[in-house]
């Protein structure tokens, strides 16, 4: 049972919690809430500012579901499984959770929310809360009427105007043994690509993106608090501004954006995701040239080698233009790390399309590249298309085209032995925590022997061997 005390409550809460059935206790301590992410990045940055949110009403944070007052999964919509994932857990706690606690509260937030919204209630009565992209900042509110006993369900997944400058809140410890040298900053909201495989303008909405001076306030924060590498975080973050922030001497919102956060004193390090390859015009390329901050390494969703299958995507650029990018990226950064995505088995994709993305692979030599098999969304064009590709296709077809692009990235990182090279020391490596771990400007996780006394501090090292997708080095010896 939870318990409150009439100081941790606002006043009405108390007063109907003192009525309510999921309180007949007296309330001693504020509820704790652990939150599960599924997805992108900016699913795992949105956690973090509701996270945050709910610290700064007197929540607190459980340590693991099994202790939470609130579990509420953070969802994603853009392939089914993802959606699969997140109902199975919610029916494991419907039936395992609420079964020996009943009065914990269930919630359901982000993409799939705010696809399916009243459905997933009707689906899984468990459920007590629905929350969609634009009121992820009305969760402590919602969750406060819940305990109040005040509302039973809410279900809230309407448009808000604004709502793209909330997520703003970090949960970033002081602690010198835990504390965050990275940041993520959220730009914008929303997507007007409208790719035809992808719900993501239907879960997000509309391109809407928050001032520049919110945001440099925002990571000017975050460097005051001892971040020294801030990423940008956007659905297509490269079309930044584009409705609001007029074009000055040339540089689109996003390129002056670049330029404002890095003004910055005390920040080292800056890096962007995801950008779409229409969004590299020579202002940005030229960033590259000018703005030392701006770190060698690109994350550019190609998805398909073939013109033929970029058309029926819409997604607005030709495979030679994208190749024409990456070659004038590596004009200006020849170090320049580069990933992508790539979807295989988009209706209608044949063998002669798929060739040309291994082609495409190949030519490019990318880092590493995330395979998607393709996924029908609800209510894409995509998903009504002649010539879905069968499930064993697309499997055979992911299968060769990663061990294409893992054979490239190997020889790519192959490359680093015997280099000395700039590394971000994050922390304890995740998976020893006996080793260190650090990023190269290019993007590549580094272990190495070190100690706490080095987190946050740039320095080099020399890199001795590698393993899958991880480089390992040794601290160099400077002169
Ligand atoms: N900004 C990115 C872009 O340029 O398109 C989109 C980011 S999206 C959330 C992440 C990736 O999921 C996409 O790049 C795409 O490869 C993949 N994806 C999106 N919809 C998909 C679908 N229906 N099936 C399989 N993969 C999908």
């Amino acid at each position: 049972m939870l318990r409150c005390t009439r100081e941790t409550l606002p006043d009405s809460a108390f007063a109907s919690a003192a009525s309510s059935t999921r309180f007949v206790a007296i309330l001693s301590i504020m509820p704790s809430v652990f939150i599960k992410t599924y997805g992108c990045q900016m699913n795992e940055r949105d956690s973090e500012a509701v996270a945050a949110q709910l610290v700064a009403k007197g929540y607190t944070l459980a340590a693991t579901e099994a202790t939470a007052d609130v579990i509420l999964l953070n969802t994603c919509s853009v392939r089914d499984m993802a959606e699969q994932k997140a109902i199975g857990k919610m029916q494991n706690l419907a039936a395992e959770v609420r079964k020996n606690r009943p009065d914990v509260v269930l919630g359901f937030m982000g993409c799939m929310a705010q696809s399916r919204g009243q459905q997933l209630i009707d689906k899984l009565p468990d459920v007590d809360l629905v929350i969609g992209t634009q009121k992820f900042h009305r969760t402590a509110d919602y969750l406060d009427d819940i305990f109040a006993g005040k509302r039973d369900k809410i279900v809230d997944t309407a448009e808000e105007q604004g709502s793209e400058a909330t997520i703003k809140e970090h949960i970033l410890s002081g602690n010198s043994t835990d504390k965050s040298v990275t940041g993520f900053v959220s730009i914008m909201q929303g997507c007007n690509q409208y790719c035809t495989f992808c719900i993501v303008p239907y879960t997000r909405g509309e391109e809407r993106s928050r001032s520049i001076a919110g945001i440099v306030e925002e990571c000017r924060e975050l460097v005051q608090r001892g971040v020294k590498e801030i990423t940008l975080l956007g659905q297509i973050v490269t079309s930044y501004g584009k409705r609001d922030i007029p074009v000055k001497d040339g540089k689109s919102a996003f390129v002056q954006l670049l330029e404002a956060v890095h003004e910055i004193d005390g920040l080292e390090r800056v890096r962007f995701t995801s950008p779409h390859p229409k969004g590299y015009g020579d202002d940005l390329v030229d960033a590259y040239g000018r703005l030392p901050k701006l770190v060698e390494s690109a994350h550019i969703p190609v998805q398909s080698g073939s013109d033929r299958l970029l058309k029926l995507m819409h997604r607005g650029y030709t495979r030679e233009r994208f190749l024409s990018i990456i070659k004038k990226l590596r004009s200006v950064r020849p170090e320049m790390g580069i990933t992508t995505d790539i979807i295989v088995g988009f209706p209608g994709e044949t063998e002669t399309d798929f060739e040309e993305t291994l082609s495409l692979a190949r030519e490019v030599a990318f880092d590493n590249a995330y395979i998607f098999k393709y996924s029908p969304r609800k209510d894409t064009p995509a998903a009504e298309m002649p010539d879905q590709v069968p499930q064993p296709e697309k499997e055979e077809r992911n299968a060769r085209l990663l061990e294409l692009v893992n054979s490239i990235a190997a020889g790519r990182y192959e490359n680093y032995v015997g280099r000395q090279v700039e590394i971000l020391v994050e922390g304890p490596s995740k998976t020893n925590s006996a080793r260190m771990m650090g990023r190269t400007r290019t993007n590549k996780i580094v272990l190495f022997d070190g100690s706490q006394r080095h987190r946050g501090e740039i320095m080099d090292v020399k890199i001795t061997r590698t393993g899958s997708f991880t480089l390992y080095g040794d601290p160099a010896i400077l002169m």
